[in-house]
């Protein structure tokens, strides 16, 4: 009798849009298909299966994240491809829509679906489950072969990954959980005011699913690592209860969610064994950490946990929320020698009156407060910050307002984004809206201004000695290296190009080394290598 042959397990290609926290859910699927058996490809041509891990945060996003769908379509008609499947930001806000228009994709996957990838694959359903769902808003929390509410929708999209198949990385697979699980947690007592107040509501969103997404990767959770291998983030919080007028990620993502401690503990832990040496910690706003967990200073005690963890070499974490830089987090990121100095404080404006029209509250007296407190705890630190000009209603004395605030702040790194009127956030329904002309003005205004507070800081830098990551070969050309300090986040922030390698005759990436700094430029700066850091 001969035994039935198995299926082949098929050729998954991945592509990720968006920011990191997308990636790490990107990362997650990838690791689920992975568990399942299926093979991942960094080339769309030889993939049985697509998926696009779509984001949805701003008009470019959107039409970025529908081009890419359209482009893994044609590999559908004209090539391999048998199924295409779409996750993602874009899910939830237009699940109906994009099947309706887009009918070469086969399934759908949203933001809190992560694991339904299996089913959309045609693999079999991971079991137990692989993710802490938390229940309603008592968030009781259901453990692997309790009922699981993630997948139980549509199925969602995924996101891609540029790297070659051979550079995904396993973690977690088939680890058990050190961690006893602590009781249930309680929501944070904003969010559920918001959600009183319908800031999470979705009803006018076609198809979207009723419920909010729930759930958390855990330190259980299969992941694949698509970032270099001396770094990787960590998501330790999931959705945001701000109100931010202008956003729409609360109703996409859902209620702020916090991991357990001794979860993102344990994660690190398995990243540092891995060789990983720098950690990104990642969240819509990581300074609210453990608030619906009732802990007190939570992003301080879980920074003070993660700094102990011997061969971790750099920890960071993006975004943090203004009014929620406590002296504890400052006194913790000062006191470790391996958290970097360098702190991501989004402060999206300003003017008193934008401001408010954002539901964020603040002034640039209270920032400049806040700027001075910072730079008083840590000394040398480094900030940077994002605004958005054009919001509606924003005067010109708005604008110069902010015009004068970036002077007199001196930020070492800044974006400035134009409003984009997104259809579902509070600001839609706002009037005094600014044309599209003068939002673009405005922002090529700020950036010609930060392009010089930039210039002159750097210079500063030329003649420092400072460690820094070897990340390889540049893209321009093989002549020069790039790298990064401590004050350069993962691909946000300007290069260190290394145009000498000074006594070693080969760099290795993912190695540290010291450097002095050379020459500076607008946001680039060049180095020379001293020695290999130990
Ligand atoms: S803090 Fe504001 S801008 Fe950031 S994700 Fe939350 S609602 Fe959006």
């Amino acid at each position: 009798m001969t035994k039935p042959s198995r299926p082949k397990p098929p050729t998954v290609g991945f592509i990720s849009l968006g920011c990191p926290k997308n990636l790490v859910d990107s990362e997650v699927m990838m690791g689920l298909l992975d568990r399942a058996g299926a093979r991942l490809t960094a080339h769309p041509e030889e993939a049985e299966i697509l998926i696009v891990n779509t984001c949805s945060f701003i008009d470019t996003a959107k039409q970025e994240s529908i081009d890419t769908i359209l482009e893994m379509a044609r590999h559908k008609t004209s090539g391999r491809a048998k199924k295409l499947i779409v996750a993602g930001c874009l899910v939830e806000r237009y699940r109906d829509e994009i099947r309706k228009s887009i009918p070469e994709v086969d399934a759908v996957i949203g933001t809190g679906e992560l694991e339904s990838i299996l089913e959309a694959a045609g693999l079999a359903p991971a079991s137990p489950s692989p993710f802490t769902i938390l229940h309603g808003s008592a968030q009781a929390e259901l453990r692997p072969g309790q009922e699981s509410q993630a997948g139980t929708h549509h199925h969602a999209p995924e996101k891609p990954s540029t790297e070659g198949a051979g550079a995904f990385r396993p973690l977690n697979t088939g680890l058990q959980s050190t961690r006893a699980l602590a009781p249930a947690a309680a929501s944070r007592p904003e969010g559920n005011l918001r959600e009183r107040q319908g800031r999470f509501r979705r009803d006018s969103w076609q198809g979207a699913a009723r419920q909010l997404p729930t759930y958390l990767y855990d330190e259980q959770t299969p992941r694949l690592l698509t970032t270099p291998t001396s770094s990787a983030y960590i998501k330790i919080a999931e959705g945001c209860d701000h109100p931010c007028a202008f956003c729409v990620i609360p109703n996409l993502r859902g209620k702020f969610r916090s991991r357990h401690l001794e979860s993102v503990v344990a994660e690190a832990e398995q990243l540092v064994a891995r060789g990983v040496r720098e950690i990104t910690l990642i969240g819509q706003d990581t300074t609210c950490y453990g608030e619906d967990l009732g802990m007190k200073d939570g992003l301080a005690q879980l920074l003070d946990a993660l700094a102990a963890i011997p061969n971790l070499r750099w920890l960071r974490f993006l975004y943090a929320y203004p009014n929620r830089i406590t002296n504890r987090l400052l006194e913790t990121i000062a006191k470790h020698d391996n958290i970097c100095k360098y702190l991501d404080l989004p402060l999206q404006h300003a003017s008193p009156a934008v401001l408010k029209r954002m539901k964020r509250g603040g002034s640039a007296d209270i920032f400049l407060k806040t700027l001075k407190k910072v730079r008083a705890a840590i000394p040398g630190v480094v900030l940077r910050t994002a605004f958005i000009v054009g919001f509606p209603g924003e005067s010109l004395r708005d604008f110069e307002i902010l015009e004068e605030f970036i002077r007199e702040a001196e930020f070492d790194w800044l974006g400035v984004f134009g409003y984009s009127d997104e259809e579902g956030s509070g600001s839609f329904a706002l009037d005094g809206k600014i044309p599209r002309r003068t939002i673009e003005s405005r922002r090529r205004r700020l950036m010609k201004l930060q392009q010089s507070i930039s210039k002159r800081a750097k210079q500063q830098w030329v003649g420092r000695e400072l460690v820094l990551l070897a990340e390889g070969e540049s893209e321009e050309t093989p002549l020069l290296w790039e790298g990064r300090t401590q004050f350069h986040a993962p691909e946000i922030d300007g290069k260190v190009y290394i145009n000498d390698f000074g006594p070693l005759a080969a760099l290795e990436p993912g190695r540290f080394y010291r450097a002095v700094i050379t020459e500076a430029h607008e946001y680039d700066i060049v180095a020379r290598i001293l020695s290999a850091a130990l």
